[in-house]
């Protein structure tokens, strides 16, 4: 799943898409293409395998310019990665053009019935089918949004899906059931792009889609709708990430900047949620009372990957200090096996952007069993901050590198927040064991930045090791989820073989 970008207003409309597909870089793709409505009506598209600078190559040798479009950076599930196969995806006619995240999983018995009723399709991509979809409702008489809740309705799948038509000018149509997608507002614009780098340069006030609605842009504002064509209202929210934030800084990559980040993310996470003088813990306001957090019997880790490890560790913390018993899952283990939940559990749920499908299927699941949901997320607004009775929103900013790190550090001091709340309200923490506790996580920042400082000296330790081709990383007690984390980032970087192991004697 990558990126998508798509833009209707007064600005220059090719570099700012390009711009946005930049910043979603980050996420890999194949190949990468544009598609724009020019002032005399007409759709141009440009498309080019590989990065994002031979599509930029093929607009300088064909220049492009329009009104208002759409841009997409593609991984490609179905179909090779080759210039025809890239997106936006056009219809018989050219005047429909769309982008999409994600696998239409009936494409293949649409494609029958379309090419059956006189359809040409053109490339190998499951994509095309929902172009063709919508010209055939268009045809019918819908416009672009009433054509694109008809072709949702036959699609089965998971999508995130933009598109335009020249017979509706001035107007961009979403729709959404899985993959993430935001919306962004302004003043005589709109923005509508995968994530939110893409958009921040321009807007913080954004809307994110939430699973069956409809997005309508047009320069003058966003109307949401259901399937069905329901309006329906979703408060925008103030996105507090400066667009600096989202750029490198100096550093080389990403990932280098995030682990530098870490001191600032754990104290911004601890700011206002700790009073070292009475020893109380301050959880944001939430849905879930101090009655109800005292009288849960047990609590339930739901997560994937990186969180899953922070989940591991929270559960050392909880136990220990709330004496309460925890169980960890993995999102997609749990939807699968039928878990016993009942409402006397509080399920937390971690993920970083919020989005995480398993995890929130997984949620969905305890939800519906009776739980109370707790959402641990860096992300204000994004599904799992919505569908959850409260969250602790870990302020770590956002995360551009594949490979979580601050976020993971800003997991782990909210699981111990949670705990220290838990043991307080549940009276099974002495308010000076948790000051003390307290004056610990308040060091912790500084304690991370000597570590950072010996940054030489790492470095000059990897240069030793980086020819083995095997790693163990070995840990006791709550350092063995750390260790699990450790290998996960040396594979997920390196590619070179890495386990974690609990230490034995
Ligand atoms: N399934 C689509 C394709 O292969 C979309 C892939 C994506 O999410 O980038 O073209």
């Amino acid at each position: 799943m990558c990126g998508i970008v798509g833009y209707v207003g007064p600005k220059k409309v090719v570099p700012l898409i390009l711009d946005g597909l930049k910043r979603l870089e980050y996420r890999g793709y194949d190949s990468a293409g544009i598609a724009v409505v020019q002032s005399d009506g007409k759709l141009e598209i440009r498309r080019a395998p590989g990065k994002l600078r031979n599509l930029e190559e093929s607009i300088r040798a064909k220049p492009l310019d329009g009104l208002y479009g759409i841009g997409h950076t593609r991984w490609a599930t179905h179909g090779r990665p080759t210039e025809e196969n890239a997106h936006p995806h056009r219809d018989c006619s050219g005047e429909i053009v769309v982008v999409h995240n994600g696998i239409i999983e009936n494409y293949l018995d649409l494609k029958q019935q379309l090419t059956a009723e006189g359809h040409k399709f053109v490339t190998e991509t499951d994509t095309e089918v929902i172009a063709h979809l919508i010209e055939k409702f268009s045809k019918a008489g819908s416009n672009l949004e009433q054509s694109v809740m008809k072709a949702v309705k036959v699609m089965t799948g998971a999508y995130a899906l933009v598109a335009i038509s020249t017979r509706d000018p001035q107007k961009i149509a979403a729709a959404r059931l899985g993959p993430p997608i935001v919306v962004g507002l302004a003043e005589n614009e709109s923005f509508i792009a995968s994530d939110i780098p893409a958009i921040l340069a321009h807007t913080r006030s954004v809307i994110f889609m939430a699973d069956g609605d409809i997005a309508i842009l047009t320069p003058s504002g966003v109307q949401l709708t259901d399937f069905d064509g329901k309006p329906i209202s979703r408060p925008p929210q103030h996105i507090t990430w400066d667009p600096i934030m989202a750029e490198k800084g100096g550093y080389k990559h990403f990932m280098q900047k995030e682990i530098f980040e870490q001191p600032r993310a754990v104290r911004d996470t601890l700011i206002g949620r700790i009073s070292q003088d009475t020893g109380k813990v301050f959880l944001d306001d939430m849905d879930i009372t101090a009655d109800e957090f005292r009288a849960f019997e047990a609590v339930k880790l739901i997560a994937c990957g990186t969180s899953w490890h922070a989940a591991l560790a929270g559960k050392f913390m909880i136990e220990r200090l709330a004496h309460i018993p925890v169980e960890v899952d993995y999102g997609s283990e749990f939807r699968y096996r039928d878990p016993i939940v009942t409402k006397r559990d509080l399920a937390i749920a971690i993920s970083q952007s919020g989005e995480t499908a398993d995890t929130l299927a997984a949620t969905r699941e305890a939800a519906q069993k009776g739980a109370k949901i707790l959402g641990i997320c860096n992300v204000v607004g994004s599904m799992l901050t919505r569908e959850a009775n409260g969250t602790v929103l870990t302020h770590a900013g956002p995360e551009i590198g594949v490979a979580s790190t601050k976020a993971f550090t800003c997991q782990l001091t909210s699981l111990l927040l949670v705990a220290l709340y838990l043991g307080q309200v549940r009276g099974k923490l002495a308010p000076a064991d948790t000051i003390k506790l307290m004056q610990e996580l308040t060091r912790l920042p500084q304690k991370i930045e000597e570590v950072l400082q010996r940054d030489p000296a790492i470095e000059a330790l990897a240069r030793q090791l980086f020819r083995h081709t095997d790693f163990l990383y070995l840990g006791r007690g709550i350092h063995y989820p750390i260790a699990l984390e450790g290998a996960l980032k040396l594979k997920e970087i390196s590619y070179i073989h890495a386990e974690g192991y609990p230490q034995a004697k």
